[in-house]
């Protein structure tokens, strides 16, 4: 193949043999979802871009090198979603969704964009799933936000991975915490990459999220937000852990979590998998105090996560775990000769039409080689017509697991096809 016409780098293309895999992963996350009460919601894939200048910030990473940006027709500016808190916050307000429940909990699923630089577990283009609840400062709200990603990964039958939490506090606590981290930065400043110089002047918290290896070493040693946490953040920090014991969910206290975005306040929490390797966050999220007023709404809290489906599929292919499995095809239709192969495709269409799942071989093509295909489709059943079939007004039905063979008159195919089905599932 041409260059030209080759893939973008950092994309794939979910191939025909392993869509089952994201199949499964949606239809799970979407029960777990539904079981705690969230609704889905779906926003478009690109936005204003000042949507995510505001929101995320214009210091993070994810916004100041990352995202895809482009002028429209009418030279107005444009992004690719670099992430769905800031689009599902923006529709709550534009939609007014509060009005309608308190507090508003939703989910969703979809394709982001961030320019980084492609490796194992970190594409240009990834599919992530998240939840946001919006309206409720109760400490329970983190909680369960929490518990619904842990047990979706419950569900899919994960073991290794780790639940990380950490308070980042509010603008409150944030005041005094950055200026001990300048305080402590400032000595290493020459020894710093360039955009933590920069970051230390502009929003000295991102300096622990640093990605160059000689700045996280630094930042090793630098104190710890939870030591600059007022009484407020504190307490409900305390309620979110004991709501998590209540759950029965085990967590490890990490005060390195920051988040790469900035809107998040008070609790922050990854799910991490070490067997990943660099890339090892299978999923991230927090609460977001300032957001919904920030995007022009009322003074209302939210918290929310987000993971990808391409770390958890890597997780899951590491433990050997199913994806459940792609329904076989009920039956396969055979026809021998032009007048078969018209009543096949009556047949056909009455068969699809009472939800049976069937195809039928390619026209003129031999008997031996369409009986080829009905064997390759894994199909439940085979049906023949022939010559002599129509005559009697009847198919050949063929069970494909036992080689079992029976002559069905037209009038009796579909419930005779409905109680084999049954007696074999
Ligand atoms: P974030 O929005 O950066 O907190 O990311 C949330 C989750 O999305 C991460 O924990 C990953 O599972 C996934 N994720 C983020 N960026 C990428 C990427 N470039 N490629 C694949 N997955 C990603």
């Amino acid at each position: 193949m041409k260059d030209k016409y080759r893939i973008p780098r950092g994309t794939y293309d979910i191939l025909p043999q392993d869509s089952f895999k994201w199949q499964y992963l949606e239809k799970v996350f979407r029960e777990v979802a539904t079981n705690f009460n969230y609704y889905q919601i779906t926003t478009p894939i690109f936005e204003r871009a000042i949507l995510f200048e505001r929101s995320v910030g214009d210091t993070t990473d994810i916004v100041e090198k990352e995202m895809y940006k482009f002028k429209d027709k009418k030279d107005r500016i444009f992004a690719l979603r670099p992430e769905g808190t800031a689009s599902v916050v923006r529709s709550y307000v534009e939609n007014n969704l509060g009005d309608f429940a308190y507090p508003v909990k939703l989910f969703y699923f979809g394709p982001m964009f961030r320019y980084d630089r492609p490796q194992k577990g970190r594409y240009r283009q990834f599919y992530q799933f998240g939840v946001e609840n919006i309206g409720s400062n109760d400490p329970f709200s983190d909680a369960e936000v929490i518990a619904l990603a842990y047990l979706f990964f419950q569900k899919l039958g994960l073991k290794n991975f780790q639940l990380e939490i950490n308070s980042i506090g509010c603008s409150n606590c944030t005041k005094d915490y950055d200026n001990a981290l300048i305080d402590y930065f400032k000595p290493f400043q020459n020894d710093l990459c360039q955009d933590c110089r920069i970051r230390i002047k502009k929003n000295p918290k991102r300096l622990l999220d640093c990605k160059v290896p000689s700045c996280q070493k630094i930042a090793r040693n630098a104190p710890s937000m939870l030591d600059y946490l007022d009484d407020g953040c504190k307490q409900d920090f305390e309620e979110v852990k004991s709501y998590l014991k209540l759950m029965k969910i085990p967590y490890r206290i990490n005060s390195r979590i920051v988040r790469g975005l900035d809107y998040y306040n008070k609790t922050a929490f990854e799910f991490i998998n070490n067997n990943l390797g660099a890339q090892n966050a299978l999923a991230g999220g927090g609460r977001y105090n300032g957001l919904v007023e920030q995007l022009g709404g009322k003074n209302v809290p939210g918290i929310g996560f987000a993971g990808g489906f391409e770390r958890l599929i890597l997780s899951m292919d590491q433990e050997n775990l199913p994806f459940g499995d792609r329904e076989n095809l009920d039956v396969y239709l055979v026809a021998i000769g032009k007048k078969a192969r018209e009543m096949c495709v009556v047949m056909l269409q009455d068969l699809r039409r009472a939800d049976f799942s069937a195809d039928l071989g390619v026209e003129n093509s031999s008997v031996k080689s369409q009986m080829k295909k009905a064997d390759r489709s894994g199909a439940m059943f085979t049906l023949i017509l022939g010559e002599d079939e129509i005559v009697k007004s009847s198919v050949i039905l063929k069970n494909m697991l036992s080689g079992e063979q029976l002559t069905v008159p037209f009038s009796e195919l579909i419930p005779t096809l409905k109680s084999k089905l049954i007696s074999q599932s």
